[in-house]
């Protein structure tokens, strides 16, 4: 085990993060912000780790003028010279992985290994925008009239603002981000008010990169506040995208404010992901699938392992399988490299995970494992649970619902299309997964009348996704996509441009038209 204090402080050293944080605002210029302080304390071990100024309504004033100015010279830059920018600061979060990946850890409370898994989808996504830079391609038609050309090209929006949750604190600001600027736009980020180092960190490498290119001032903006700043940027229709990232009912909001004002929005919501294991499964896999999926992070990611749709032939296997493989999980400190589960982000989440229990058995169902919040040495930030099973029924209310914490249900089914009722019988619609041995069963799975989630594998579980996908979910988890593939079309405007080299004016559709 390291010297926790002793490297934290290094950490907060390398990125000039000091007990009280002027920040707020941006990580570039440093703008005085005048709004309250928030406090970020470790789930780990319930130590303050410093104090951050959140942007008062006058600070988000002079940021959205200064981002208006910056995008007029930002949008000239070639895309590609603006795509070299990108390349260098993936490099300089190559040089940072460690330190960032243990101050996500440290904040937010997931384990080294996925701190620093976060800081290389930063890299990733970085690369993958780096080669966009070359690639924001157009198509060309044929016209119907002759001596015309026409052609659609892509323009930057304007300012994107982009709202994260907690439990990704850096790598979904970058999967926005980095795609926004290299598509010309400007970004004004308004990251969790519970992890607002970690964003302050990334401002803090990217500005090295920035000061080198002579970037213009306001090109990439962090606004730290609570939901307050959210809804400003919601509303504010110089806001010309708002990327928003957390619970569907910050989403309802945010989607709603933004729609009141014609704004475009890509909303990345709540899911209640489920495993369907089939009587055809590789059930050893199966198992390090549904376990890493429902455990992993503590139950705090979107794409969470909530449900597994087990079929009766082979349910009773493997639920006992499952309650050993749990009885083995190590609890606690995620900077230690043998935990496998951390704290959840507060004490709020704890009462979330115990009201879900009690819920489970108002309902019918029952707990087949230990459970319950953690108390002792170790545990002393009180954010520490039990991960656990429940038998259940999918139609349940608390199972319908997305609880942030690790709970796992398990439920039985007879027939396959029982089973994709089920596991599309919840109101979300983010990540889906079969288990099967069997290609019929898996296509079932993948076809139109299979999966109705954005994210549907085969034999893989439901969490952890590659940056080169576009990524996001349908129903209430909010329809928007992220990422690879072409989810960049989002951060850009299309314009379709036709073209008459010809000496008359031929109309579309044979319409003819004389003057005099
Ligand atoms: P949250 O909804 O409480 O907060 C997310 C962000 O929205 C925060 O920055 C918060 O300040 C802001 N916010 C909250 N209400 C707002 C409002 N009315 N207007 C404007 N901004 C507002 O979510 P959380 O607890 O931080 O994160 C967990 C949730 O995020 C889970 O539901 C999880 O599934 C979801 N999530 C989804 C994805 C995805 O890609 N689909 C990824 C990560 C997390």
């Amino acid at each position: 085990m390291m010297d926790l204090k002793k490297d934290m402080q290094e950490v907060l050293d390398q990125f000039a993060i000091r007990a009280k944080n002027n920040g707020g605002s941006d990580g570039i210029a440093q703008q005085l912000t005048k709004g309250a302080q928030i406090a970020s304390n470790s789930p780990v071990d319930g130590q303050l780790i410093a104090e951050v100024a959140t942007a008062a309504p006058t600070d988000y004033e002079a940021i959205v003028l200064r981002a208006e100015e910056a995008f007029l010279a930002w949008r000239k830059w070639p895309a590609p010279k603006r795509g070299e920018v990108i390349r260098q600061y993936g490099q300089a979060l190559r040089d940072n992985k460690e330190m960032l990946g243990k101050l996500v850890s440290y904040e937010m409370g997931k384990s080294l290994q996925e701190g620093a898994g976060e800081v290389q989808e930063m890299i990733d996504i970085c690369d993958f925008a780096v080669g966009l830079s070359r690639q924001l391609h157009g198509l060309t038609m044929h016209s119907e009239r002759p001596d015309h050309r026409m052609y659609e090209q892509w323009h930057p929006l304007g300012i994107v603002g982009i709202i994260t949750a907690f439990n990704f604190p850096v790598a979904v600001w970058s999967w926005n981000a980095m795609i926004a600027l290299v598509a010309g736009n400007v970004t004004i980020w308004k990251p969790s008010e519970k992890t607002p180092l970690a964003a302050q960190a990334c401002m803090h490498i990217l500005s090295g990169v920035f000061k080198a290119n002579q970037v213009p001032a306001g090109v990439c903006n962090l606004v730290q506040g609570t939901t307050e700043i959210g809804k400003l940027i919601a509303a504010d229709p110089r806001i010309v995208l708002v990327s928003a990232t957390g619970s569907t009912r910050m989403g309802m909001a945010v989607g709603q404010a933004v729609a009141g004002r014609l704004g475009k929005c890509l909303l990345e919501l709540g899911g209640n992901n489920a495993i369907i294991v089939t009587e055809n499964a590789d059930l050893k896999l199966a198992l390090t699938g549904a376990v890493f999926g429902a455990v992993g992070t503590a139950g705090q990611r979107c794409t969470t392992t909530r449900r597994l749709i087990i079929h009766e032939s082979v349910y009773d296997q493997f639920v006992a399988e499952l309650i050993k493989a749990y009885g083995q999980l190590q609890i606690g400190n995620p900077l230690d490299p043998q935990v496998h589960v951390g704290p959840l982000i507060d004490e709020a989440a704890v009462v979330q995970y115990e009201a879900a229990l009690v819920a489970v058995q108002k309902e019918g169902g029952s707990i087949l494992t230990p459970a319950g919040k953690l108390e002792g040495e170790g545990f002393e930030s009180g954010c520490y649970v039990r991960p656990c099973i429940a038998a259940v029924q999918n139609d349940y209310m608390i199972v319908q619902q997305e609880t942030f914490a690790p709970i796992l249900y398990v439920m039985k089914y007879t027939t396959l299309e029982e089973a994709i009722q089920m596991q599309n019988g919840v109101p979300q619609g983010l990540s889906s997964a079969i288990m099967t041995g069997n290609l019929k069963e898996a296509e079932k799975f993948l076809s139109a009348s299979g999966s109705d989630c954005g994210i549907a594998n085969v034999n893989i579980g439901t969490s952890g996704a590659e940056i080169g996908g576009a990524f996001g979910g349908e129903k209430h988890t909010g329809g928007g996509r992220e990422s690879g593939s072409d989810a960049w079309k989002a951060y850009m405007r299309r314009q379709t441009s036709t073209i008459n080299y010809g000496d008359d004016l031929p109309l579309a559709q044979g319409i003819d038209f004389h003057l005099g």
